[in-house]
């Protein structure tokens, strides 16, 4: 199986300014190749190919030399990402989906470029980039497995490397152990065993910091220097809220993994459409819907089950004799009139959900 490793890079100056040189000629390519496919189909009613918009890039470097700057397969895994953007198209006209045709990407929204199979090696603590150069990385942790490609990620002003890897699966030992997990708006998660999990607090903290921000960009005015730091600064608290979250997701999710099989969770997909007008709620789910990803991948490499089941009424429904109790989002217990169940709302969901998988 494929899995990401990101790390933080630290570019020099003329490092820096190469890395978004590249971005920069890789978008003029990206809508250049978006334009041809879309002349080739309006005009000559035929549609062009992967292989002959890579085959023409030789003609497009002598036509600008600046190309010559940029690493020959990086710029042909252009060519691969705007076929990529057309198969998706079409398989939307065809799903009878809102196809919405693929559009022109303006400079400084391309934000990432990618070595297919080379150009880029390690030497000590450096990442040697073709074309870029030796650039100083943090490996935060080590990186397993064979290397398939490399993608560089511009994100508030930061750089990243991206590795994608394919990982052998290691399988854990059989416990014959299951469990179901209710996400909340307190908690992160509680599962059906009664233990729970808190938000950390230093998640907690950065996350009214965010709505501080929130509410001061909102007093700024349009245009002005002042509203741009404010934009700078909240995107900046974003990522901080999003890499603190991450980190609570994974160390959960490797807790999980460890100590259970079979692990059944909401399946978000049928819970989104049944509308939720609660937004601290479906706030929530968006990050749940993050974590069960991790969830998954991670159980995927150990050889473990994650079971989704349809959300609808599991905290309703008494998960002892199956009778209807409802309940306000604000009542915190389950107390059952027919068969006198008594438990916390969250944990008698959690079973719900858990019975619901086997
Ligand atoms: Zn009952």
């Amino acid at each position: 199986m494929l899995k990401t490793y990101k790390y933080r890079l630290y570019p020099n100056k003329e490092q820096s300014q190469k890395l978004h040189q590249t971005c920069f000629l890789c978008s003029l390519v990206y809508n250049q190749f978006l334009e041809e496919r879309r002349d080739a189909w309006e005009i000559g009613k035929r549609s062009l190919t992967t292989y002959e918009q890579i085959n023409s890039l030789p003609y497009k470097k002598e036509e600008d030399n600046q190309l010559k700057e940029v690493f020959s397969q990086v710029l042909q895994d252009v060519g691969c990402r705007v076929d990529k953007t057309f198969k998706a198209f079409f398989r939307r006209v065809k799903t009878s989906e809102k196809p919405g045709y693929p559009r022109f990407k303006p400079a400084r929204r391309y934000d990432s470029f990618t070595y297919p199979q080379a150009g880029f090696a390690f030497n000590d603590n450096k990442l040697v980039l073709s074309k870029i150069g030796e650039v100083k990385i943090k490996l935060h942790r080590p990186l397993d497995g064979e290397v398939k490609t490399l993608t560089i990620h511009r994100q508030n002003g930061k750089w990243y490397a991206c590795f994608s890897v394919e990982v052998e699966i290691k399988k854990l030992p059989t416990i014959n152990k299951a469990c179901g997990i209710d996400v909340g708006l307190e908690k992160f998660a509680t599962l059906s065993t009664g233990e729970t999990f808190e938000n950390p607090r230093k998640l907690r903290k950065a996350e009214k910091k965010l709505k501080k921000h929130q509410r001061q960009l909102s007093k700024k005015k349009k245009g002005s220097t002042r509203r741009k730091k404010a934009v700078w600064k909240l995107a900046r608290c974003h990522e901080k809220v999003a890499n603190q979250r991450r980190d609570t997701h994974h160390k959960v999710a490797r807790k999980l993994i460890n100590q259970y099989d079979t692990i059944a969770v909401e399946d978000l997909q049928i819970k989104n459409m049944v509308k939720n007008h609660h937004l601290a709620k479906s706030i929530g789910d968006a990050g749940w819907g993050n974590f069960v990803l991790i969830l998954t991948s991670k159980a995927e490499s150990a050889g473990r089950k994650v079971i989704k089941v349809n959300p609808k009424g599991t905290s309703q429904i008494c998960s002892e004799c199956g009778t209807e109790v409802k309940k306000k989002l604000s009542q915190r217990w389950h107390n059952c009139p027919t068969c006198k169940l008594s438990i916390d709302r969250d944990i008698n969901a959690a079973i719900n959900i858990l019975k619901r998988a086997i």
